[in-house]
């Protein structure tokens, strides 16, 4: 049994050795055969020089995946899990917050249970600003409303997968990736344990409040259709608005030539938001195409 430990690092210098020596101390004693594939996500310090040095040494199987830039921490995920060659994959962050031993804790639980698929970590307590918390919390509740997807809040892309599931996820091929939602989206038999996430060994986090939206509105475009059904609301909006402006005037017996404008304004604005909401239907239909997601996926197939 191999098992890829798939660590993206971007300037993370600092904590490349205290990493590998904690991965050695908990992995080494193993029954099986694990590989650290440590993606270099065009970092601009000396984090490729230090995993150069840990391929050098040797005393556990190392490689690194140099990236020619900063692609973003998703494009590190999949590129790693590309490059795995393990029956099962952890995503594990390279500034120590994430403990090695809950990996560990994780792929026992699917060794144990062969009808488990995927095992993810959760922090029990979050370690960050409560209004950063406030705001993730915000961000499930909207997703959740509007996603074809369950996403579960708090569930992180700390996990460990059997292959099955590596190459579910690498059959999705949407460049721009929100990996919550593609785990959710590829199905299979997910549990979820608790975890206490450390405080960053060294260095300083990569995400920005910007950078938070952003991601946040990556993933709501990515798993949900709402956005571009906002003109058809606002035709049937400005349609009864339009009715309901005819009928008060006239009832009031007021119904002079500004009203007319109005009423025309309010009934074109309906009739040209329509327009464009019909546009939207084929958008949506070739954004989904675009994807080119699979039609569905195999969990397992049995028989005689
Ligand atoms: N990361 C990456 N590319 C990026 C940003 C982050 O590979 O563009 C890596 C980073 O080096 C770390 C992990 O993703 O190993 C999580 O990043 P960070 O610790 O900054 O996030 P936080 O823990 O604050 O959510
Ligand atoms: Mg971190």
């Amino acid at each position: 049994m191999i098992f890829s430990l798939i660590i993206p690092c971007y300037n993370e210098e600092g904590n490349i050795r205290p990493m590998f020596d904690e991965v050695r101390r908990v992995f080494d004693s193993g029954d099986f055969e694990y590989e650290l594939i440590f993606v270099n996500d065009g970092s601009s310090d000396a984090t490729a020089k230090e995993i150069k040095k840990l391929i050098k040494e040797g005393g556990a199987k190392v490689v690194m995946l140099d990236f020619s830039r900063n692609f973003g921490k998703e494009a590190a995920i999949f590129a790693g899990l590309e490059h795995c060659k393990g029956d099962f994959a952890a995503i594990i962050d390279g500034d120590l917050q994430q403990p090695p031993e809950v990996a560990l804790k994780m792929l026992e639980i699917l060794r144990e249970k062969p009808d488990c698929d995927c095992v993810c970590a959760y922090q029990e307590k979050r370690i960050e600003k409560s209004f950063t918390s406030f705001l993730k919390r915000g961000f499930y509740k909207i997703i959740n409303n509007l996603a074809e997807v369950n996403f579960v809040s708090d569930a992180s892309d700390f996990r460990v997968m059997r292959r099955n599931m590596v190459d579910a996820i690498l059959s999705m091929h949407e460049c721009v990736r929100f990996s919550k939602g593609i785990f959710a989206w590829v199905g299979f038999h997910t549990e979820f344990i608790p975890y206490k996430a450390r405080e960053r060994n060294a260095g300083q986090t990569k995400w920005s409040m910007r950078s938070l939206f952003r991601y946040a509105f990556d993933g709501i475009v990515s798993f949900s259709a709402s956005i571009l059904k906002i003109p058809g609301w606002l035709s049937l909006m400005s349609f009864i608005a339009a009715i309901v402006f005819l009928i008060v005037r006239l009832c009031r017996g007021d119904f002079n030539e500004v009203s007319v404008a109005i009423f025309v304004t309010l009934l074109m604005s309906g009739v040209v938001l329509f327009g464009v909401s019909i546009a939207c239907v084929y958008l949506n239909r070739s954004y989904s195409e675009s994807k080119r997601r699979p039609i569905y996926i195999l969990r397992e197939k049995d028989k005689n």
